[in-house]
Protein backbone atom coordinates (compact mmCIF):
# COMPACT_ATOMS: atom_id res chain seq x y z
CA UNK A 1 0.00 0.00 0.00
CA UNK A 2 1.59 3.21 -1.18
CA UNK A 3 2.09 5.65 1.36
CA UNK A 4 -0.91 8.58 1.50
CA UNK A 5 0.15 11.84 -0.20
CA UNK A 6 1.27 15.04 2.32
CA UNK A 7 -1.75 17.34 0.72
CA UNK A 8 0.09 20.35 2.02
CA UNK A 9 2.87 19.73 -0.50
CA UNK A 10 0.82 19.56 -3.70
CA UNK A 11 -0.16 22.81 -6.28
CA UNK A 12 -3.80 22.82 -6.60
CA UNK A 13 -2.40 21.63 -10.76
CA UNK A 14 -0.76 18.63 -9.36
CA UNK A 15 -3.50 18.09 -6.91
CA UNK A 16 -5.75 18.14 -9.98
CA UNK A 17 -3.61 15.67 -12.10
CA UNK A 18 -3.77 12.87 -8.60
CA UNK A 19 -7.92 13.30 -8.72
CA UNK A 20 -8.34 13.17 -12.65
CA UNK A 21 -6.26 9.73 -12.17
CA UNK A 22 -8.31 8.41 -9.21
CA UNK A 23 -11.24 9.29 -11.24
CA UNK A 24 -10.08 7.34 -13.66
CA UNK A 25 -10.24 10.45 -16.42
CA UNK A 26 -6.77 11.80 -16.45
CA UNK A 27 -6.71 15.31 -17.09
CA UNK A 28 -10.42 15.77 -15.56
CA UNK A 29 -9.82 15.92 -12.08
CA UNK A 30 -9.65 20.23 -12.04
CA UNK A 31 -13.72 20.34 -10.76
CA UNK A 32 -12.71 18.01 -7.81
CA UNK A 33 -9.69 18.88 -6.59
CA UNK A 34 -10.23 23.01 -6.62
CA UNK A 35 -13.32 21.83 -4.12
CA UNK A 36 -10.74 20.01 -1.69
CA UNK A 37 -8.13 22.75 -2.19
CA UNK A 38 -11.01 25.38 -1.17
CA UNK A 39 -12.10 23.53 1.39
CA UNK A 40 -8.35 22.36 2.95
CA UNK A 41 -7.07 26.57 3.40
CA UNK A 42 -10.50 27.66 3.67
CA UNK A 43 -11.70 26.14 6.66
CA UNK A 44 -8.58 23.54 7.83
CA UNK A 45 -10.54 20.78 6.56
CA UNK A 46 -9.74 17.49 4.42
CA UNK A 47 -12.85 15.84 4.25
CA UNK A 48 -14.16 14.99 0.59
CA UNK A 49 -16.68 13.04 1.58
CA UNK A 50 -17.98 16.50 3.24
CA UNK A 51 -18.43 18.53 -0.16
CA UNK A 52 -21.50 18.72 -2.52
CA UNK A 53 -19.24 18.38 -5.27
CA UNK A 54 -18.17 15.06 -4.53
CA UNK A 55 -22.50 14.14 -3.60
CA UNK A 56 -22.74 11.84 -6.46
CA UNK A 57 -19.57 10.12 -6.38
CA UNK A 58 -19.09 8.65 -3.00
CA UNK A 59 -16.25 6.16 -4.18
CA UNK A 60 -14.20 9.06 -5.35
CA UNK A 61 -14.46 11.04 -2.31
CA UNK A 62 -12.79 7.43 -0.05
CA UNK A 63 -10.86 6.89 -3.20
CA UNK A 64 -9.52 11.08 -2.38
CA UNK A 65 -9.62 10.51 1.77
CA UNK A 66 -7.36 7.55 1.53
CA UNK A 67 -4.61 8.72 -1.32
CA UNK A 68 -3.98 11.88 0.60
CA UNK A 69 -3.19 12.89 4.31
CA UNK A 70 -3.96 15.87 5.72
CA UNK A 71 -0.96 15.22 9.11
CA UNK A 72 0.27 18.32 10.72
CA UNK A 73 3.41 18.22 12.76
CA UNK A 74 3.23 18.08 16.39
CA UNK A 75 4.52 21.64 18.11
CA UNK A 76 6.94 20.60 20.09
CA UNK A 77 7.93 24.16 21.73
CA UNK A 78 6.35 27.66 21.48
CA UNK A 79 8.78 30.48 23.19
CA UNK A 80 7.46 34.11 23.47
CA UNK A 81 9.13 37.62 23.96
CA UNK A 82 5.73 39.93 23.98
CA UNK A 83 3.80 39.44 20.76
CA UNK A 84 6.95 37.99 18.83
CA UNK A 85 7.19 33.98 19.38
CA UNK A 86 8.67 31.52 17.82
CA UNK A 87 7.19 28.12 17.77
CA UNK A 88 9.06 24.65 16.54
CA UNK A 89 7.29 21.88 14.74
CA UNK A 90 8.74 18.19 14.78
CA UNK A 91 9.16 17.15 11.39
CA UNK A 92 10.71 13.76 11.76
CA UNK A 93 8.49 10.87 13.20
CA UNK A 94 11.10 9.59 15.79
CA UNK A 95 13.71 12.06 15.57
CA UNK A 96 14.30 15.63 16.99
CA UNK A 97 14.17 17.25 13.55
CA UNK A 98 12.49 20.28 14.38
CA UNK A 99 11.47 23.29 12.05
CA UNK A 100 11.17 26.72 13.89
CA UNK A 101 9.10 29.79 12.47
CA UNK A 102 8.44 33.17 14.18
CA UNK A 103 5.23 35.12 14.69
CA UNK A 104 5.83 38.66 14.49
CA UNK A 105 3.50 41.69 14.67
CA UNK A 106 3.22 44.43 12.36
CA UNK A 107 0.66 47.16 12.66
CA UNK A 108 -2.58 45.45 11.17
CA UNK A 109 -1.49 41.98 10.41
CA UNK A 110 1.36 39.82 11.09
CA UNK A 111 4.05 38.32 9.38
CA UNK A 112 5.31 34.74 9.53
CA UNK A 113 9.16 34.15 9.34
CA UNK A 114 9.56 30.66 7.95
CA UNK A 115 12.36 27.76 7.74
CA UNK A 116 13.40 26.43 4.18
CA UNK A 117 16.08 24.13 5.65
CA UNK A 118 16.63 22.33 9.43
CA UNK A 119 19.87 23.51 9.58
CA UNK A 120 21.89 25.32 6.85
CA UNK A 121 25.25 24.94 5.00
CA UNK A 122 25.73 28.40 4.03
CA UNK A 123 28.67 29.02 7.62
CA UNK A 124 27.83 32.87 7.87
CA UNK A 125 30.31 33.91 10.98
CA UNK A 126 27.94 35.28 13.03
CA UNK A 127 24.42 33.57 12.58
CA UNK A 128 23.14 30.80 15.33
CA UNK A 129 21.88 28.36 12.77
CA UNK A 130 25.22 28.08 10.70
CA UNK A 131 26.76 26.34 14.31
CA UNK A 132 24.37 23.20 13.98
CA UNK A 133 25.36 22.31 10.31
CA UNK A 134 23.08 21.13 7.48
CA UNK A 135 20.63 18.52 9.07
CA UNK A 136 17.63 18.54 5.73
CA UNK A 137 15.71 20.24 3.16
CA UNK A 138 12.15 20.88 3.92
CA UNK A 139 9.69 19.27 1.89
CA UNK A 140 7.46 21.81 0.14
CA UNK A 141 4.11 20.59 2.75
CA UNK A 142 6.53 20.83 5.73
CA UNK A 143 7.50 24.57 4.63
CA UNK A 144 3.43 25.29 3.66
CA UNK A 145 2.58 23.58 7.71
CA UNK A 146 4.28 26.35 8.99
CA UNK A 147 2.09 28.64 7.69
CA UNK A 148 -1.19 26.57 8.20
CA UNK A 149 -0.16 25.95 11.67
CA UNK A 150 0.06 29.43 12.48
CA UNK A 151 -3.14 30.51 10.92
CA UNK A 152 -5.33 27.86 12.00
CA UNK A 153 -3.71 26.31 14.55
CA UNK A 154 -2.21 28.98 17.16
CA UNK A 155 -5.02 31.34 14.96
CA UNK A 156 -3.02 34.10 13.65
CA UNK A 157 -3.72 36.50 10.88
CA UNK A 158 -0.41 35.86 8.68
CA UNK A 159 -0.98 38.08 6.05
CA UNK A 160 2.97 38.49 5.13
CA UNK A 161 5.56 35.64 4.53
CA UNK A 162 9.55 35.96 4.83
CA UNK A 163 11.89 33.08 4.20
CA UNK A 164 14.65 34.55 6.40
CA UNK A 165 14.30 31.79 9.26
CA UNK A 166 16.55 28.52 9.32
CA UNK A 167 18.15 27.78 5.76
CA UNK A 168 18.92 29.29 2.45
CA UNK A 169 16.22 29.07 0.28
CA UNK A 170 18.07 28.83 -3.03
CA UNK A 171 19.58 25.65 -1.77
CA UNK A 172 16.12 23.80 -1.42
CA UNK A 173 14.03 26.39 -4.43
CA UNK A 174 12.08 23.54 -5.99
CA UNK A 175 10.61 22.46 -2.49
CA UNK A 176 10.46 27.00 -1.86
CA UNK A 177 8.87 27.41 -5.25
CA UNK A 178 6.49 25.14 -5.25
CA UNK A 179 5.40 26.35 -1.24
CA UNK A 180 4.89 29.97 -3.08
CA UNK A 181 2.75 28.68 -5.52
CA UNK A 182 0.79 27.16 -2.76
CA UNK A 183 0.68 29.85 -0.29
CA UNK A 184 -0.40 32.68 -3.01
CA UNK A 185 -3.01 30.66 -4.92
CA UNK A 186 -6.10 32.57 -5.66
CA UNK A 187 -8.42 29.61 -3.97
CA UNK A 188 -6.19 28.84 -1.01
CA UNK A 189 -4.61 31.24 1.93
CA UNK A 190 -4.45 33.91 -1.13
CA UNK A 191 -0.96 35.62 0.41
CA UNK A 192 -0.16 37.97 -2.26
CA UNK A 193 3.34 37.54 -3.98
CA UNK A 194 4.17 41.05 -2.94
CA UNK A 195 3.61 39.93 0.73
CA UNK A 196 6.26 36.69 0.19
CA UNK A 197 9.78 37.89 0.59
CA UNK A 198 12.40 35.21 -0.27
CA UNK A 199 16.05 36.04 1.63
CA UNK A 200 19.12 34.60 0.49
CA UNK A 201 22.57 34.57 1.17
CA UNK A 202 23.24 35.96 -2.64
CA UNK A 203 23.32 32.94 -4.52
CA UNK A 204 23.30 34.34 -7.94
CA UNK A 205 22.24 30.93 -9.79
CA UNK A 206 19.33 30.95 -7.20
CA UNK A 207 18.22 34.51 -7.99
CA UNK A 208 18.74 34.27 -11.47
CA UNK A 209 16.32 31.44 -11.35
CA UNK A 210 13.82 33.29 -9.35
CA UNK A 211 14.63 36.55 -11.38
CA UNK A 212 12.89 34.48 -14.50
CA UNK A 213 10.00 33.04 -12.43
CA UNK A 214 9.38 36.49 -11.25
CA UNK A 215 9.18 37.96 -15.04
CA UNK A 216 5.53 36.25 -15.47
CA UNK A 217 1.97 36.74 -14.31
CA UNK A 218 0.97 34.12 -11.81
CA UNK A 219 -1.50 32.79 -14.82
CA UNK A 220 1.10 32.44 -16.59
CA UNK A 221 2.71 30.05 -14.19
CA UNK A 222 5.13 32.78 -12.78
CA UNK A 223 5.58 34.48 -9.43
CA UNK A 224 5.34 38.34 -10.72
CA UNK A 225 5.69 40.24 -7.87
CA UNK A 226 7.70 38.26 -5.58
CA UNK A 227 9.68 39.84 -3.30
CA UNK A 228 13.94 39.23 -3.34
CA UNK A 229 15.86 40.02 -0.42
CA UNK A 230 19.43 39.58 -0.07
CA UNK A 231 21.61 39.51 2.62
CA UNK A 232 24.39 41.79 1.78
CA UNK A 233 26.04 42.43 5.29
CA UNK A 234 29.22 43.88 3.55
CA UNK A 235 29.82 47.13 1.58
CA UNK A 236 33.20 44.82 0.03
CA UNK A 237 34.33 42.06 -0.75
CA UNK A 238 36.82 41.95 1.92
CA UNK A 239 34.94 42.38 5.11
CA UNK A 240 31.87 39.92 3.11
CA UNK A 241 34.70 37.11 2.52
CA UNK A 242 35.35 37.51 6.41
CA UNK A 243 31.87 36.91 7.28
CA UNK A 244 29.95 35.36 4.65
CA UNK A 245 32.30 31.98 2.69
CA UNK A 246 29.29 32.31 -0.19
CA UNK A 247 31.61 35.32 -1.00
CA UNK A 248 33.99 33.30 -2.30
CA UNK A 249 31.98 31.87 -5.00
CA UNK A 250 29.81 34.67 -5.38
CA UNK A 251 31.21 37.84 -5.02
CA UNK A 252 29.93 41.37 -4.99
CA UNK A 253 30.26 41.90 -8.03
CA UNK A 254 28.13 39.57 -9.46
CA UNK A 255 26.10 39.65 -7.12
CA UNK A 256 25.29 42.98 -8.19
CA UNK A 257 24.53 41.87 -11.42
CA UNK A 258 21.76 39.59 -9.89
CA UNK A 259 20.31 42.33 -8.50
CA UNK A 260 20.30 44.18 -11.84
CA UNK A 261 18.09 41.52 -13.41
CA UNK A 262 15.23 41.44 -10.47
CA UNK A 263 12.26 42.17 -12.24
CA UNK A 264 10.86 45.13 -10.05
CA UNK A 265 6.64 44.96 -10.90
CA UNK A 266 5.94 48.70 -9.95
CA UNK A 267 8.11 51.54 -9.94
CA UNK A 268 8.40 52.21 -6.51
CA UNK A 269 9.43 48.39 -5.93
CA UNK A 270 13.16 47.57 -4.88
CA UNK A 271 15.13 44.72 -3.68
CA UNK A 272 15.88 44.80 -0.18
CA UNK A 273 19.54 44.89 1.00
CA UNK A 274 19.98 42.87 4.50
CA UNK A 275 23.10 44.78 6.34
CA UNK A 276 23.50 42.92 9.68
CA UNK A 277 25.52 45.72 11.50
CA UNK A 278 28.54 44.28 13.49
CA UNK A 279 30.75 46.96 16.07
CA UNK A 280 33.93 47.32 14.37
CA UNK A 281 33.06 45.10 11.23
CA UNK A 282 30.85 46.99 8.85
CA UNK A 283 29.70 49.82 11.31
CA UNK A 284 31.67 52.68 10.38
CA UNK A 285 31.55 55.81 8.03
CA UNK A 286 33.76 54.36 5.52
CA UNK A 287 31.95 51.51 4.91
CA UNK A 288 28.46 53.74 4.72
CA UNK A 289 29.85 55.45 1.65
CA UNK A 290 31.17 52.19 0.42
CA UNK A 291 27.64 50.36 0.68
CA UNK A 292 26.11 53.56 -1.14
CA UNK A 293 28.61 53.18 -3.76
CA UNK A 294 28.36 49.69 -4.49
CA UNK A 295 24.31 50.18 -4.61
CA UNK A 296 24.37 53.70 -6.68
CA UNK A 297 22.61 51.49 -9.71
CA UNK A 298 20.74 49.04 -7.71
CA UNK A 299 16.87 50.14 -6.86
CA UNK A 300 17.57 48.79 -3.17
CA UNK A 301 16.32 49.67 0.26
CA UNK A 302 19.12 48.77 2.63
CA UNK A 303 17.22 47.11 5.55
CA UNK A 304 19.44 47.82 8.41
CA UNK A 305 19.72 44.59 11.10
CA UNK A 306 21.47 45.69 14.71
CA UNK A 307 23.35 42.12 15.25
CA UNK A 308 21.68 39.47 17.43
CA UNK A 309 24.28 38.17 18.96
CA UNK A 310 23.96 34.10 18.89
CA UNK A 311 25.86 31.94 21.11
CA UNK A 312 29.41 32.47 22.07
CA UNK A 313 29.87 35.22 19.28
CA UNK A 314 32.95 36.67 18.63
CA UNK A 315 31.15 39.61 17.45
CA UNK A 316 28.64 42.72 19.28
CA UNK A 317 25.81 44.53 18.11
CA UNK A 318 26.92 48.50 17.95
CA UNK A 319 25.38 51.23 20.40
CA UNK A 320 22.09 52.45 19.25
CA UNK A 321 23.99 56.11 18.86
CA UNK A 322 26.50 54.23 16.30
CA UNK A 323 23.13 52.65 14.53
CA UNK A 324 21.65 55.34 14.17
CA UNK A 325 24.42 57.52 12.92
CA UNK A 326 25.21 54.30 10.22
CA UNK A 327 21.38 55.41 9.05
CA UNK A 328 21.93 58.93 8.64
CA UNK A 329 24.89 58.79 7.07
CA UNK A 330 23.09 56.53 3.98
CA UNK A 331 19.91 58.69 4.29
CA UNK A 332 22.36 61.56 3.22
CA UNK A 333 24.12 59.87 0.72
CA UNK A 334 20.85 59.12 -0.82
CA UNK A 335 20.56 55.76 -0.36
CA UNK A 336 17.02 54.42 0.74
CA UNK A 337 17.27 52.20 3.72
CA UNK A 338 15.23 51.53 7.57
CA UNK A 339 16.06 49.94 10.27
CA UNK A 340 14.53 46.59 11.55
CA UNK A 341 13.36 46.02 15.37
CA UNK A 342 14.97 43.60 17.61
CA UNK A 343 11.83 42.01 18.41
CA UNK A 344 12.37 38.17 19.63
CA UNK A 345 16.05 38.24 20.32
CA UNK A 346 14.88 37.78 24.34
CA UNK A 347 14.03 34.71 23.06
CA UNK A 348 16.58 33.45 20.70
CA UNK A 349 14.14 34.57 17.88
CA UNK A 350 15.35 37.23 16.49
CA UNK A 351 17.31 37.17 12.80
CA UNK A 352 20.26 34.83 12.84
CA UNK A 353 19.40 33.60 16.04
CA UNK A 354 17.63 30.68 15.28
CA UNK A 355 18.82 26.58 15.35
CA UNK A 356 19.44 23.91 17.73
CA UNK A 357 22.70 23.12 18.30
CA UNK A 358 21.75 20.13 20.60
CA UNK A 359 20.37 18.62 17.36
CA UNK A 360 23.69 19.30 15.61
CA UNK A 361 25.39 17.64 18.53
CA UNK A 362 23.29 14.42 18.74
CA UNK A 363 23.97 14.45 14.32
CA UNK A 364 27.65 14.21 14.89
CA UNK A 365 28.03 11.46 17.74
CA UNK A 366 25.07 9.42 15.23
CA UNK A 367 27.12 10.03 12.54
CA UNK A 368 30.69 8.63 14.31
CA UNK A 369 28.36 5.38 14.91
CA UNK A 370 27.25 5.11 11.78
CA UNK A 371 27.77 7.46 9.10
CA UNK A 372 25.66 5.99 6.12
CA UNK A 373 22.40 6.82 8.27
CA UNK A 374 22.67 10.30 7.78
CA UNK A 375 22.38 12.34 4.94
CA UNK A 376 25.52 14.15 4.37
CA UNK A 377 25.91 17.50 3.85
N1 LIG B 1 19.75 32.15 4.35
C1 LIG B 1 18.94 33.29 4.14
C2 LIG B 1 17.83 33.46 5.17
C3 LIG B 1 18.19 33.26 6.59
S1 LIG B 1 19.05 34.54 7.41
C4 LIG B 1 19.78 34.53 4.06
O1 LIG B 1 21.00 34.44 4.25
O2 LIG B 1 19.26 35.60 3.76
C5 LIG B 1 17.92 35.88 7.47
C6 LIG B 1 18.60 37.22 7.73
O3 LIG B 1 19.13 37.27 9.06
C7 LIG B 1 19.80 37.48 6.82
O4 LIG B 1 19.73 38.76 6.30
C8 LIG B 1 21.00 37.37 7.73
O5 LIG B 1 22.05 38.18 7.27
C9 LIG B 1 20.42 37.85 9.04
N2 LIG B 1 21.14 37.36 10.20
C10 LIG B 1 21.77 36.17 10.35
N3 LIG B 1 22.32 36.09 11.58
C11 LIG B 1 22.01 37.24 12.21
C12 LIG B 1 22.26 37.72 13.52
N4 LIG B 1 22.89 36.99 14.39
N5 LIG B 1 21.79 38.96 13.84
C13 LIG B 1 21.08 39.67 12.95
N6 LIG B 1 20.79 39.25 11.72
C14 LIG B 1 21.26 38.04 11.35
Amino acid sequence: MPQPLDILGLTRAELAIEVGILHGKPGKGAYHADAVFKDLYENARFAPELLPEFGDNPGLAERVRDHFRLALPDITGRQGDGDTFKFLLKVDGESALETESVVIPMKAYKTLCVSSQVGCKMGCRFCETAQMGFLRNLTAGEIVAQVFTARFVLGEPIENVVFMGMGEPTDNLDAVIRAIRILSDQRGLRIPLRSITVSTVGSVPGILRLAEAAQLRLQEGGLRGLRLAVSLNAPDDAVRSSLMPVNGTHDMAALKGAFLKWPLARPDDFVLAEYVLIAGVNDGPEHARLLADYLREVRACVNLIPYNPRNDSPYARPTPERVAEFFRLLQDLGQYCRIRGTKGDGVMAACGQLGNRAVSRKKSHAEARNPSTLETV
